[in-house]
């Protein structure tokens, strides 16, 4: 996987689906929630959890922290694994508040952030690197199971690599870029949930001529 197949990708992408105007949502602070929430389910699922707080005025990190945690659960329902999320909101929103929010959060470096948001329980790299891309706008590439399926499929990874093995060969690769990181990675979330699903639609993927695993004789009927 080299510079110019993945900027040969993105090209391709970005003109088969235009500019995806991520993350959805409004402040730095819901993308922190949302990162956490859509662990494990779709972006509907979120986006009916995060309309439960908005409703009731909960958006906010104190508040969060303070919220008993099986009326936070409840709002959370939609989400699914809601009394986990429940936990780890809290954990998470009590962390934030304890280092001091968005603006002192802000003045870290990207190692220095990363390293500590990975000690908060049941933030994994995939939300961290979420939360540090979407909310933060550092040049950091989310690596997800869209990702891999994608670049395995093309025949550029084994699919089975090391996270940040991953990550940091893509971002040695393209450079950093928080543009083009934030946009790529929407792309490839858009692609996979469009044409590459687990049962691919190869007919009519334009990555089909030059895509390892695609299925070609479905693309030719
Ligand atoms: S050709 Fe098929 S397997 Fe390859 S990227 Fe497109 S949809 Fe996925």
């Amino acid at each position: 996987m080299n510079r110019r197949q993945l900027q040969t990708l993105y090209r391709q992408l970005l003109s088969q689906y235009g500019p995806q105007h991520w993350w959805p949502a409004d402040t730095p602070f819901e993308v922190m929630v949302g990162a956490i929430l859509t662990q494990n389910t779709a972006w509907t699922n979120v986006e009916r959890a995060i309309g439960n707080l908005k409703r009731e005025n909960l958006l906010n990190p104190e508040l969060l922290a303070r919220c008993p945690k099986a009326h936070l659960a409840d709002f959370l329902r939609p989400s699914g694994y809601f009394n986990i999320k429940a936990d780890r909101l809290k954990q998470f929103c009590g962390w934030y508040v304890e280092m001091g929010g968005y603006e002192r959060l802000k003045f870290h470096s990207t190692q220095g952030l990363r390293h500590r948001l990975l000690t908060v329980k049941g933030i994994g790299p995939e939300t961290a690197d979420d939360i540090l891309l979407y909310a933060f706008d550092r040049a950091v590439f989310v690596i997800d199971a869209y990702t891999r399926r994608l670049l395995s499929r093309l025949g550029w990874i084994k699919g089975d690599e090391p996270y940040d093995t991953l990550r940091l060969g893509i971002e040695r690769a393209l450079g950093r870029n928080v543009k083009q990181y934030n946009e790529f990675h929407a792309l490839i979330v858009k692609h996979a949930k469009d044409l590459c699903q687990p049962k691919p639609l190869c007919r009519g993927c334009a990555l089909n001529a030059w895509c390892m695993g695609a299925n070609r004789e479905s693309a030719q009927k």
